[in-house]
């Protein structure tokens, strides 16, 4: 068996003769199980397995501008929803099945709003039309906005930032078949949706940072997937276990990288990263500590601080103000190293 390859839905249909996916859970526990199971005369596993997942780097979404379209998956739809537009699109497409065009999803950077930006063409009249996908590096997650000056660079002109409509006289209308653009509600026939639109950066008011935030696409490379998700995947696998005492219980990830450049940037994220965690982890120990000090402790100081004080040696005089400052209860500084 350990030479063949089995799909994941292969093993479900073997064990509960089910091609459903409702039944994955199961599966995983069965498997999970299995991988546990020990020969207590032998020692040998009873199933231990691996297994080969693919993911494919998210390059943006695309979205419908129709806040009714029936395309929506439930979760969109939901009343605790507050998504105000339609369909959610994981490829770059024009219009929705719906009709109603779609557009690349971006987000405030400082409250994560989220809007969609069109190009618009003005000419007899102003329609909304499908923009070039802006390319990203798959760093760009991570990084910081630095200054103003990058609003302009990722807003071109002759782009619109939409937004779901106020039912205020501030409204457009879009017609659906053509994506023409209305000030007023047509006269004329045609499906129409109601939409806000925003010529500049500036006039966004979706948090009080909005004028000096930056739209961000929604891009999501290797280097997010492996910093955000493949901890957390790793973490669900279940641990080796005969290799107790090594980071993550010794469970491995093994990942490939196509790109030189792309390989060289992860590699100084995940060192940074992981300084960044051992920062963190270091101040979350240091403040969870009690520093205060029991009596037996306070003894030993202040009889240590009276044969001091008794000696009385200037070359004492710093143990005396330590000693002092730690019977004061102040905080000692904590050294890094
Ligand atoms: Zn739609
Ligand atoms: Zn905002």
């Amino acid at each position: 068996m350990s030479n063949q390859v089995v799909k994941f839905k292969d093993v479900t249909k073997i064990l509960y003769d089910s091609l459903g996916f409702d039944r994955d859970d199961e599966t995983q526990a069965v498997l999970n199980v299995a991988a546990r199971a020990i020969c207590p005369d032998y020692g040998t596993r009873l199933l231990p397995w691996r297994v080969h997942i693919f993911h494919r780097a998210q390059g943006g979404f695309w979205v419908c501008v129709n806040r009714e379209c029936s395309y929506r998956d439930s979760v969109l739809c939901d009343a605790e929803s507050d998504w105000g537009f339609g369909a959610l699109w994981f490829r770059q497409r024009d219009k929705c099945k719906c009709e109603a065009p779609v557009f690349e999803l971006f987000a405030c950077h400082e409250c994560g709003a989220s809007y969609l930006l069109a190009g618009l063409t003005l000419g007899k009249s102003a329609h909304l039309v499908p923009r070039c996908a802006i390319w990203t590096d798959d760093f760009s997650v991570d990084a910081e906005p630095d200054s103003k000056t990058d609003n302009e660079n990722i807003i071109p002109t002759g782009t619109v930032i939409l937004s779901p409509d106020r039912q205020d006289p501030t409204d457009r209308y879009l017609r659906i078949e053509d994506g023409r653009v209305y000030d007023n509600a047509p006269l004329d026939g045609g499906n129409f949706v109601r939409i806000r639109l925003d010529m500049v950066h500036s006039t966004l008011s979706c948090c009080s940072g909005a004028a000096d935030s930056s739209l961000v696409p929604q891009h999501y490379g290797p280097p997010f997937f492996m910093g955000a998700t493949l901890p957390t995947f790793v973490e669900e696998v279940t641990e080796p276990l005969d290799k107790a005492g090594l980071p993550m219980g010794g469970r491995r990830a093994i990942t490939f990288s196509d790109s030189r450049q792309g390989t060289a940037g992860l590699a100084a994220k995940l060192q940074r990263d992981a300084e960044r965690n051992l920062t963190r982890s270091f101040l979350y120990h240091a403040v969870q500590e009690d520093n205060g000090l029991d009596d037996l402790k306070r003894k030993i100081l202040n009889q240590r601080l009276e044969i001091f004080t008794q000696i009385n040696d200037p070359i004492f005089d710093e143990d005396i103000q330590s000693i002092k400052a730690q019977l004061s209860g102040r905080k000692e500084p904590i050294p890094w190293s």
